[in-house]
């Protein structure tokens, strides 16, 4: 049996996120099919680190479970970011983890050219969250 995947998802560890991500993962058919990567703010270790404890998760994903696929969420309110009151607007809040994600994108391509980075942002509506890409 093999033993790959086709991604990888570096997602925040929120519990706020938790059903809306599961479902996302099923409608993809990523269940059983994807290393998840739940810290802190997602990329921001990553972007602080480039080498240290996310970029070596995302190593391993890739060397062990051959990964060609990174998946990275983020989203508003992300406490690890100090939540959408340490910002001045949603579109400041939204730009940062734009660029964030663009930083991590960089790191991942300069380490990993073969994998493809994908990235979405998750916004609170209702009790759920939408899910888009960014
Ligand atoms: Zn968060």
């Amino acid at each position: 049996m093999g033993h790959t995947c086709s991604a990888a998802l570096l997602k925040c560890m929120d519990f706020r996120l938790t059903g809306d991500t599961c479902r996302w993962l099923e409608e993809k058919g990523l269940v059983n099919d994807c290393d998840i990567i739940s810290v802190a703010g997602a990329a921001k270790d990553l972007v602080e680190n480039p080498e240290g404890y996310v970029f070596s998760l995302i190593k391993l994903s890739v060397e062990l479970h051959h990964v060609t696929r990174l998946i990275i969420m983020h989203h508003l309110d992300c406490g690890a970011y100090g939540g959408s009151a340490a910002f001045e607007s949603l579109a400041e809040e939204r730009e940062m983890h734009r660029k964030e994600i663009q930083r991590a994108r960089e790191i991942i391509r300069g380490n990993f050219p073969a994998v493809v980075v994908e990235s979405y942002f998750l916004s609170p509506e209702g009790k759920r969250w939408t899910i888009e890409t960014m």
